[in-house]
C-alpha cells in the first residue's frame, strides 16, 4: 500500500493536494466551491463527461445539505468515485479458462511490452506455465524486448522473422500452447494506427485464427494505454474499443503523472475495468486494481 501511495504521490499533490486547499477549513459550501471543483477535476483528466456527472451529484448532494462543510464535500467526492470505480471493477482471472488467452493492444511506447514482460514474471511465479507470442512483427525490436522479458521470467516466446505475418505467429502460438499444455497465453500485438480500417482488419484476422485455434479465446483483450498521455489516452480507449474490442484496461505511468483522474475517466466513459496500473518500472510496480485501495491511497 504504501508503494502504491509512493507511485500515486503525483496526483494526489496535484489532484487531492489542490482539493484540500480549497476545501479544508471551509464551513460552508457554495455553488462557486463546486465550480472550482470541477475546474480541480478537469484540469486532473478527470474527463468532462465524468466530472460533469460528479459534480451534478454532489450539487444534489448540497440542496440536501448532504454537504456541510470542506470535510463532508471531500468525503463525499471519495464515495462517489469510488462508487463509480466498483461499478465497472472485475478482476481479471485467468485459471478460469485454459489455455487463457490474453489479446495485448495499444500504441507504441506505452508500455505494452513492460507489462506483457511483468504479467508473464507474475504469473509464472504463481506456479502458471505462460507462453508469449510476438505477433508485432513490425519492429523487430519489440520481438527481441519480449524476448528479454521471456528470459528474465523462465518463459518461451513464439517469434518470427521481422515482418511476418501476424496471424502465422498467433497461429504458431496457439498450437505450442496445446502441445505444451500452457495456462496463459499472451499474445503482444504491433501498435500500428494507420487507420480505424486497417486496425479493424488486423484485429479481425488475429481474433479469427485464435478462436479457430482455442474456441472463445482470446478471454481478454487488455488495451494498454498511457496514463501520462492524458486525453489521448482517452481517445486511444475510444478508438481501440470500437475497431478492436476491448475487455480491459491496463493504465501505466501513473507514477510520472499528476492527471491520475484518468484512471476515473477511462474506465466510467467507456464502462470498462482497469484490471492493472503501473506506477514505477519493477515488476511490483505493476499491481492488481482495487478501487477501494486506489481512493485511499489518493485521499488518506
Ligand atoms: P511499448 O512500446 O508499448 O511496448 O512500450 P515499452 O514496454 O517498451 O515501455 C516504454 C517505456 O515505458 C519503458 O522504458 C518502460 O520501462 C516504461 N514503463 C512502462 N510502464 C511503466 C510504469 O508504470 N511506470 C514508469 N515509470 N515507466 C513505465
Amino acid at each position: 500500500f504504501e508503494r502504491l501511495k509512493q507511485g500515486l504521490q503525483k496526483t494526489k499533490d496535484g489532484l487531492v493536494g489542490r482539493i484540500d486547499t480549497l476545501v479544508l477549513g471551509k464551513k460552508e459550501i457554495d455553488a462557486d466551491t463546486l465550480e472550482e471543483l470541477e475546474e480541480i477535476l478537469i484540469t486532473s483528466d478527470m474527463g468532462v463527461k465524468t466530472t460533469l456527472e460528479l459534480v451534478r451529484t454532489l450539487e444534489q448532494r448540497l440542496k440536501r445539505n448532504d454537504l456541510k462543510d470542506g470535510a463532508a464535500l471531500r468525503a463525499a467526492l471519495k464515495e462517489e468515485i469510488l462508487q463509480r470505480l466498483e461499478l465497472h471493477h472485475a478482476q481479471l482471472n485467468p485459471s478460469t479458462r485454459h489455455p487463457f488467452v490474453i489479446l495485448v493492444i495499444g500504441v507504441n511506447g506505452v508500455g505494452k511490452t513492460t507489462t506483457i514482460g511483468k504479467l508473464a514474471s507474475r504469473f509464472t511465479s504463481e506456479g502458471k506455465k505462460v507462453l508469449l507470442a510476438a505477433a508485432d512483427t513490425f519492429r523487430a525490436a519489440a520481438a527481441e524486448q519480449l524476448v528479454a522479458w521471456g528470459e528474465r521470467a523462465g518463459v518461451d516466446v513464439i517469434r518470427h522473422k521481422e515482418g511476418a505475418d501476424p496471424s502465422a505467429v498467433v497461429f504458431d502460438a496457439c498450437k505450442a500452447a496445446l502441445a505444451r499444455n500452457v495456462d496463459i497465453l499472451i499474445v503482444d500485438t504491433a501498435g500500428r494506427l494507420h487507420t480505424k480500417v486497417n486496425l479493424m482488419e488486423e484485429m479481425k484476422k488475429i481474433r479469427r485464427v485464435i478462436d479457430r485455434e482455442i474456441p472463445g479465446a482470446p478471454h481478454e483483450t487488455l488495451l494498454v494505454v498511457d496514463a501520462a498521455t492524458g486525453q489521448n489516452a482517452i481517445s486511444q480507449a475510444r478508438l481501440f474499443k470500437e475497431a478492436a474490442g476491448v475487455s480491459g484496461i491496463a493504465l501505466t505511468k501513473l507514477d510520472g503523472t499528476a492527471k491520475g483522474g484518468i484512471v476515473v475517466a477511462v474506465s466510467h466513459e467507456f464502462a470498462l475495468p482497469v484490471r492493472y496500473i503501473g506506477v514505477g518500472e519493477s515488476i511490483e510496480d505493476l499491481r492488481d486494481f482495487d478501487p477501494r485501495e486506489f481512493t485511499d491511497a489518493l485521499f488518506l
